[in-house]
C-alpha cells in the first residue's frame, strides 16, 4: 500500500508532462523560442521608471507609442545609466546576431531588462513584457523573473484586410493595427481596389473617388446581386455607400503602423477586378464604355500610363518595399476580340491572352523596380511566364508559392484552406452568414507554410505566412472583429514561433485569455469558450450493412469534389460543416446524383438515409427530389420513398437527412437526389447508411 500511494501521483505528474511542451502558465502569443523561469518577482508600479539607450528618430517614435499604453509605460522615457529599479529598453549591438527582430527580455528583481540590436525587437520585447505581467491584461501587477530569448521564424507575417467591399474607417484601421503589433504581425496588407470600391485618393484622377468609390447599395451581396446591379453614384448622392481614404489619412496609417513596426503593403489590382476603374475612366476598357469588363485594355498604352501615374502617387505615400498589384482572376476573354489588345499580341509575338497579363506584369514591374520596389502579387502572376523579381502569394493552394520557391523566387503563403478567415470558424448555424467553408481556430493553427516537399534550400524562400480576411459578407465593423479575431493569432503564432513550439492545447489556453484582453479593449472577437465545434457526425465513423460495399455511378460525380472517389458514399466516414473536406461528394452533370448500393447479398433492411449540404453562395442546394427505391436481384426496382421540395434559398448553410424506415429485403439500393432545375446547381452527399 505504502509504495502504490506514492507511485500514483508521480505517474499523474508524468501523463500531465505528456503531450504538451508548453509551461501551462505562460500566457503569451506567439510562443516565446525559449522561456528560463527564475526565482522571484519584479512588481511595476504607476510610477516604475523606463530608460532607454535610442536615439533620434527611433527614440521619438518608441516614445510616441508608449504614449498609447496605459501607466507607467506613457511615462518619460529617461536616458539609460544602469540605474536599476525600472524597465530598460536597451539597443546592443550583439543582440542582432538572432535577427532583426530578435530581443532578450531579462526579469529579475531588480528590474526589467529588455535588449535587442533593433528598435523593432525592443518593440517585441515589450509586447512579451506587456503579456507576462499578472494580472494578465493589465499594464502594472508582478512580471515573474525569467530570461526570454526570441526571434521570429519568418519575417513576413502579415494581415489582409479588404477595405474595398464595405470600406472601413481610418480609425477602425488603427484600431486593428494595435491589436495586430501587439501579436507581432508586421506586415499590414490593405486591399484598396476592387470592383466593389476605389478607397484610395488619387490626385491625378479625381474620378476614382468621385464615382468609383460609391455605390448605391451599402451591403455587399445587395450591390452584387440586387436590380441595378453593380453600378456606381456620385459622391454626395443621397444613399450612396462609400467612401476613400485621403492621402493624408495615409500618412497618418503608414506613421501609425511603423511606430508598431508594422509595414503597409498597398494593393491596387490590375489587370482584372476593375470594374470601378473602367467606369470611372471607361477609355482604360477594350470597349472604352463604362460596365462592360473589369479588365483593363493592355493593347492601349494610355493602360500603362495611368497605372504609373496611380502607381507613382501610391509610392510617395507607402515606404514599403512591396506594392501589391493584384494579378488574380482576370477574365481574359475580354482581350480576345480587343483589336488594340490583338494588335499588341502580333507585335510582341504572343499566342496565348495569359501572355497579355504577362506582358502588363513584367512592365510593371520593371516599372517599380526602377523606382527601388518589388512587386508582390497573388500565384497567378505566375501565368504566362513569372516576372522576374516578383514575390508571389500562393493563394490557390501552395503550388504557386512551390513553383516560384523553385524558380529562385520568394513567396507568402497564404492558402484559402487555411489563411482565409471570411469561411465559418464554427458550425454555420450558429454564425452570422459568411463566404461557406469551414476553418475553425485548430486548422488555422495547424497549418505550416513551409511544404514538405521543399528541400532546405528551397524554404529559405518562405518568406512566410499571412491571413486574408475578405469582407463581401461582412458589411459591419464589429462582424469584421469577430472573423478576425483569434483567427488572426494563430497565424501570428505560426508565423512568429518554431514548430517544436506550437501546441494546440497550450495555444488554445492563451488564445481564450487573450479573447478576454480583447473583449476587454473594446474589440468583438469569437467567443471562442463557446465554440460549438465540428459536426458532430464527422467524429466517428458509422458502422452500416452497406460499409465498403461497391457502388456504380448511373451519373459521375464531379472530379474536383470526388472526395474518396467510389469508396465516398460507404466508407464510414460523414462530411464536416463544408463540403470540400473530402467526405462530401459532389453532383453537377445533369444536375443530379444517381447511384446504386450493391449489398452483394440480399439482406434485410429497415432504414436507409443520406446526408445533404446546402450552401447558397456556391450553389450547394439541398436536392428538390430524393427517390430510394430497392431491388434483389438489380433489375426490377421498388420504389420506397420520394421526397420533393421547393429549396429555400434563405438558408445560406443548412443540412437535412432523407430517408426511409420500414421493412423490405433487398441487394441494391438505389439512391436519387436531384438539384432544382430551376436553379440549377450541386448536390453533395457524404454517406448512404443501410440498417
Ligand atoms: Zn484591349
Amino acid at each position: 500500500m505504502y509504495r502504490i500511494k506514492h507511485i500514483i501521483p508521480i505517474l499523474g505528474l508524468l501523463l500531465l508532462g505528456w503531450g504538451c511542451n508548453q509551461e501551462t502558465d505562460v500566457k503569451v502569443i506567439p510562443y516565446p523560442q525559449s522561456i528560463t523561469e527564475e526565482e522571484g518577482y519584479f512588481p511595476i508600479k504607476e510610477n516604475t521608471p523606463l530608460y532607454t539607450n535610442l536615439q533620434g528618430e527611433e527614440k521619438s517614435r518608441m516614445a510616441a507609442y508608449l504614449q498609447s499604453l496605459p501607466a507607467p509605460f506613457n511615462g518619460e522615457l529617461q536616458e539609460e545609466t544602469g540605474a536599476e529599479g525600472g524597465i530598460t529598453l536597451k539597443i546592443t549591438p550583439t543582440a542582432q546576431e538572432g535577427g532583426d527582430e530578435s530581443y532578450a527580455l531579462n526579469i529579475n528583481p531588480k528590474g526589467v531588462v529588455i535588449e535587442a540590436g533593433t528598435s523593432a525587437g525592443l518593440f517585441y520585447g515589450l509586447q512579451t513584457l506587456l503579456q507576462w505581467i499578472e494580472p494578465a491584461g493589465q499594464t502594472t501587477g508582478t512580471v515573474r523573473a525569467a530570461t526570454i530569448q526570441d526571434a521570429p521564424r519568418f519575417a513576413y507575417r502579415g494581415f489582409m484586410m479588404d477595405v474595398s467591399r464595405h470600406f472601413r474607417s481610418k480609425e477602425f484601421v488603427l484600431k486593428q493595427i494595435d491589436a495586430l503589433a501587439r501579436y507581432k504581425i508586421n506586415r499590414l496588407h490593405l486591399h484598396l481596389t476592387d470592383a466593389a470600391g476605389w478607397r484610395i485618393e488619387i490626385k491625378q484622377y479625381p474620378r476614382l473617388t468621385e464615382l468609383g468609390a460609391w455605390r448605391p447599395a451599402e451591403r455587399w451581396k445587395d450591390w452584387w446581386q440586387g436590380e441595378g446591379k453593380r453600378q456606381y453614384c456620385e459622391a454626395g448622392t443621397p444613399g450612396a455607400y462609400g467612401g476613400y481614404y485621403t492621402q493624408e489619412d495615409i500618412r497618418e496609417i503608414v506613421a501609425y503602423a511603423a511606430e508598431r513596426h508594422i509595414t503597409v503593403i498597398p494593393e491596387i489590382e490590375m489587370p482584372g477586378h476593375s470594374e470601378e476603374v473602367l467606369a470611372a475612366y471607361p477609355t482604360l476598357a477594350c470597349s472604352g464604355k463604362p460596365y462592360t469588363s473589369g479588365e483593363f485594355c493592355i493593347g492601349n498604352e494610355e493602360t500603362f500610363t495611368f497605372l504609373e501615374n496611380v502607381l507613382t502617387e501610391v509610392m510617395a505615400l507607402f515606404p514599403s518595399e512591396y506594392i501589391h498589384i493584384g494579378g488574380d482572376e482576370a477574365n481574359r476573354r475580354v482581350w480576345e476580340s480587343c483589336p488594340k489588345c490583338r494588335a499588341r499580341m502580333e507585335q510582341e509575338g504572343m499566342k496565348e491572352t495569359s501572355e497579355l497579363q504577362s506582358y502588363l506584369i513584367h512592365r510593371i514591374e520593371g516599372f517599380l523596380n526602377a523606382h527601388g520596389r518589388q512587386l508582390l502579387g497573388w500565384d497567378e502572376i505566375i501565368e504566362g511566364g513569372l516576372a522576374p523579381n516578383a514575390t508571389v502569394m500562393s493563394w490557390r493552394g501552395e503550388e504557386g508559392g512551390i513553383k516560384a520557391v523553385r524558380a529562385g523566387q520568394k513567396t507568402v503563403m497564404t492558402p484559402g484552406a487555411y489563411c482565409y478567415l471570411d469561411t465559418y470558424q464554427d458550425a454555420p448555424l450558429t454564425q452570422p452568414e459568411a463566404m461557406g467553408g469551414y476553418l475553425p481556430l485548430e486548422k488555422v493553427y495547424s497549418y505550416d507554410p513551409v511544404p514538405q516537399e521543399l528541400t532546405a534550400e528551397e524554404s529559405r524562400l518562405v518568406y512566410g505566412i499571412q491571413g486574408n480576411l475578405w469582407a463581401e459578407y461582412i458589411p459591419g465593423d464589429e462582424q469584421y472583429e469577430y472573423m478576425m479575431y483569434p483567427r488572426i493569432l494563430a497565424i501570428a503564432e505560426t508565423g512568429w514561433s518554431q514548430p517544436e513550439r506550437k501546441d494546440y492545447p497550450g495555444f488554445h489556453a492563451r488564445a481564450l485569455q487573450a479573447v478576454e484582453w480583447l473583449q476587454a479593449n473594446g474589440y468583438h472577437p469569437f467567443d471562442l469558450k463557446n465554440e460549438a465545434g465540428r459536426r458532430p457526425e464527422a467524429l466517428t465513423p458509422v458502422a452500416h450493412k452497406a460499409l465498403g460495399k461497391p457502388v456504380v455511378y448511373n451519373a459521375p460525380y464531379n472530379a474536383t469534389y470526388a472526395a474518396q472517389g467510389e469508396k465516398t458514399l460507404t466508407d464510414g466516414l460523414r462530411g464536416d460543416w463544408t463540403y470540400s473536406d473530402g467526405a462530401w461528394q459532389g453532383f453537377i452533370s445533369s444536375q443530379r446524383m444517381d447511384v446504386v448500393v450493391d449489398l452483394e447479398e440480399v439482406a434485410d433492411i429497415h432504414s436507409i438515409e443520406a446526408d445533404f449540404i446546402q450552401v447558397t453562395g456556391p450553389e450547394v442546394y439541398l436536392p428538390c427530389e430524393v427517390v430510394i427505391s430497392a431491388s434483389e436481384d438489380g433489375k426490377a426496382y421498388t420504389e420506397l420513398a420520394r421526397y420533393t421540395q421547393d429549396v429555400d434559398r434563405n438558408q445560406p448553410v443548412c443540412f437535412k437527412t432523407y430517408g426511409w424506415q420500414g421493412d423490405a429485403k433487398a441487394r441494391y439500393i438505389r439512391y436519387e437526389a436531384r438539384s432544382g432545375q430551376q436553379y440549377g446547381g450541386w448536390v453533395f452527399t457524404d454517406e448512404i447508411i443501410v440498417k
